[in-house]
């Protein structure tokens, strides 16, 4: 199994983590899936979500019903959630999953977590090792990770994004924006 993002996936989850930094962010992935493969197309950014520093409040049911109400106007379908893990404090924020993130994992579908930390040079977006995928925007570091439920375990898949991958965010120029941390 693995994970595809394609690039408006990519954006929408960069957008959502960065935008609620540092608090978490939280919503829902809207693709297709194939055998062997989830297709990530879109993101939508869940309102409702109560945000909280170390936890976001997760409610499938919720999920489900924007999932439905997109089936019915779509040919997209709901393939699973992501949530973003901000640095908190001096705690260096990343992509494990929690213990509530183990017990609240749907069966169906994958969870990708995206952790954010500050204060990191800029580099280059690419694959690190664990099928992760990893670059700097605005001065944050960010580190994604696709998850799976294979059986009774839940597993780390590889995240494939060909847009991230070479991706440089534009730097200090005229015509750029910067975004402060609070
Ligand atoms: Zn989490």
């Amino acid at each position: 199994m693995e994970v595809y993002l394609s690039e408006n996936a990519f954006v929408g989850l960069l957008v959502s983590t960065v935008e609620v930094y540092r608090r978490e962010c939280f919503g829902i992935l809207l693709g297709h899936r194939e055998p062997d493969r989830i297709m990530a197309d879109f993101v939508v950014p869940y309102q409702s979500a109560v945000r909280k520093f170390q936890e976001v409040h997760m409610d499938w049911q919720r999920g489900q019903r924007v999932a439905e109400a997109v089936r019915a106007t779509s040919r997209w379908e709901l393939v699973g959630d992501y949530h973003s893990h901000p640095m908190y404090g001096e705690k260096k924020a990343t992509t494990k999953l929690s213990r509530a993130d183990h017990e609240s994992f749907h069966a169906d579908g994958t969870s990708i977590i995206v952790a954010i930390n500050d204060g990191h040079r800029q580099h280059r977006w690419g694959y690190v090792k664990g099928g992760l995928i990893s670059g700097t925007i605005n001065g944050y570091s960010i580190r994604m990770a696709a998850y799976h439920k294979d059986g009774d375990a839940v597993i780390r898949v590889p995240l494939i994004c060909p847009y991230a991958v070479g991706f440089t965010a534009k730097t200090k120029g005229p015509t750029s924006v910067e975004v402060h941390p609070d």
